[in-house]
């Protein structure tokens, strides 16, 4: 424990923000990077207590906040590096977009602020690529498998990185024209600006990682393609299948959904060139956000950084309590209201809002039409919504943005004929080993648990990576004169086991 008073003396502070009246003109990055004597006051905060609930039971990756926090508070940069890099991949990522599950079980949240432990997290890594720590990590020894990854979003980045620091060559397909999945193409510059993602992809290219973008699997390559090729898959395709809103009027022109919207302004800062016909902008419009959530809210910086007239979000479940609600006690993960940067720029929002229709004229949208919603417990304990009679209101609109989640992965090819069994809701179902019912095919993030987070995403990478492994490893053992990829193609996938040879034979 660093400081054994600091919880009693230093009360938390955070980096904080740059001005809104600055920042929503730009869309660098909004928060400001952590100083370091301020960080290390802030780990002297750390009651590294008997039990630490942040890292048993509130952040994902297990990451041993105590340790680096005391390494920090006592200037020890290079070992909190080190210790957060054992059980984190990507720190330049959570220490920027985590919501931080670790700091709602953290033992001095009970009565106190929490430990500003992602601030502290975005500090050590970044002292580390500032002090030239961060080299690439290449494997020692070269292990003669292939394994192929299929999306690299941050679960199949901290998959691919983990697989190749042990020896396997892995190579990884994406559809996108850049790597980082929802990194790069849905979370907005100024909450990630995208030159972060660049610097780990670089970093894991010179390990050795080798990157196919603009590549669909399952189409532009075939699912034979990949199992004569490789001896384990990996699928991280995310799960971005838009959750729709089937109410009159839907077809109208300008109603859109937010991941579109998102990825066409990400790619727009990229240099990609959109035509005129699929623009989606919303300079001069009214624009509606339907969905509170964080997609919502990345639409409502997007949009009011475009220049909006105006920005609503609306939300149909109520307005969570300021504080933690009784219902999610602490160590559990808080319930309550959280204004996101883009919410303190502009902009309004409700809650307890359904709607009813979307009004046109000419082919495009005009308004949506709403009412209001009040949420009560039903006969049979569960929430029920009630609409509040003569509340129905207009709101006009030229742009409606539909951030309400997804409902599973994407409609493909690749799952289909690869024919894993999948959940009712359309997900990968996996073993404890992280693998479908199609063996040596492994899958791991949003696609086998459903839309989550960039933390849990990564935290199931590395899973999966192991999983991967101990299978390689297993059939290896098993079988160690005919070798892995022979035994995959004729045991389990019932492949051509002479292609499997010449594909081997066109390699060297
Ligand atoms: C707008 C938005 C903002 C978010 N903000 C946050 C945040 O601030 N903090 C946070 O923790 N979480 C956030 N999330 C959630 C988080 O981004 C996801 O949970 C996480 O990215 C999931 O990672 P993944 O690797 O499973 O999938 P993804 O990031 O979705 O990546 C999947 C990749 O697979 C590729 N792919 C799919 N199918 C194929 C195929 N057949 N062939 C080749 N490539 C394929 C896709 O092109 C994509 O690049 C946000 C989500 C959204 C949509
Ligand atoms: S990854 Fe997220 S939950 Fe884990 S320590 Fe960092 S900020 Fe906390």
């Amino acid at each position: 424990m660093g400081k054994p008073t600091g919880f009693l003396e230093f009360a938390r502070r955070e980096p904080g923000y740059r001005s809104g009246e600055e920042r929503v003109h730009d869309w660098r990055a909004v928060e400001r990077p952590p100083m370091a004597a301020e960080m290390q006051e802030q780990a002297a905060r750390c009651m590294d207590c008997g039990v630490p609930f942040c890292h048993g039971c509130g952040c994902p990756l297990g990451n041993v906040i105590p340790e680096w926090n005391d390494r920090v508070y006592r200037g020890r940069w290079r070992e909190a590096l080190d210790l957060l890099l054992e059980t984190n991949p990507f720190p330049e990522f959570t220490g920027r977009i985590c919501p931080a599950l670790c700091e709602g079980s953290c033992v001095l949240g009970l009565n106190r602020e929490p430990v500003a432990i992602r601030s502290i997290e975005l500090a050590i890594i970044e002292r580390g690529f500032a002090e030239g720590w961060m080299t690439p990590q290449p494997p020692s020894e070269r292990r003669r498998e292939r394994v192929a990854v299929i999306g690299s979003g941050p679960a199949g980045l901290a998959a691919a990185q983990a697989l190749n620091r042990r020896g396997f060559s892995v190579t990884v397909f994406d559809a996108a024209r850049r790597p980082g999945g929802i990194l790069r193409y849905g979370i907005p510059e100024f909450k990630l600006e995208k030159s972060v993602v660049a610097r780990r992809v670089s970093l894991m290219e010179a390990e050795g990682v080798r990157f196919e973008n603009g590549v669909v699997a399952g189409e532009d390559v075939s699912i034979k393609f990949l199992q004569d090729r490789f001896h384990a898959i990996c699928l991280a395709g995310g799960a971005r299948e838009p959750r729709d809103l089937q109410v009159p009027g839907r077809e109208l022109r300008g109603i859109r959904f937010a991941m579109d919207y998102l990825r066409q302004q990400n790619c727009r800062l990229d240099g990609e060139r959109i035509p005129d016909a699929e623009q989606i902008r919303a300079e001069g419009k009214r624009v509606v956000v339907i969905g509170g959530g964080d997609t919502g809210a990345d639409c409502l910086g997007t949009a009011l950084r475009q220049g909006a007239a105006s920005v609503l979000q609306i939300e149909i479940l109520p307005e969570p309590p300021p504080t933690r609600s009784p219902d999610t006690p602490w160590p559990a993960w808080p319930l309550q209201r959280r204004d996101s940067s883009s919410h303190k720029e502009g902009g309004t929002r409700r809650w307890g809002i359904s709607p009813k229709e979307f009004l046109g004229r000419d082919g495009g949208v005009v308004a949506l039409r709403a009412v209001e919603v009040t949420w009560k417990i039903g006969p049979n304990g569960r929430p029920a919504m009630e609409e509040r009679p003569g509340s129905g209101f207009e709101v006009p609109a030229e742009l409606i943005l539909l951030a309400m989640g997804f409902v599973g992965p994407r409609k493909g090819r690749i799952l289909d004929d690869l024919g894993v069994q999948r959940d009712s809701r359309g997900n990968v179902t996996k073993d404890a080993n992280n693998m479908t019912s199609v063996p040596g095919v492994f899958a791991a993030g949003d696609m086998a648990r459903g839309a989550s987070l960039v933390v849990r995403a990564m935290a199931d990478g590395l899973a999966t990576a192991g999983g991967m492994e101990r299978y390689l490893d297993a059939v290896e053992a098993a079988h160690p004169a005919v070798g892995a990829r022979a035994m995959v193609a004729r045991k389990h996938v019932g492949l051509n086991v002479a292609a499997v040879g010449a594909a081997e034979e066109g390699e060297r």
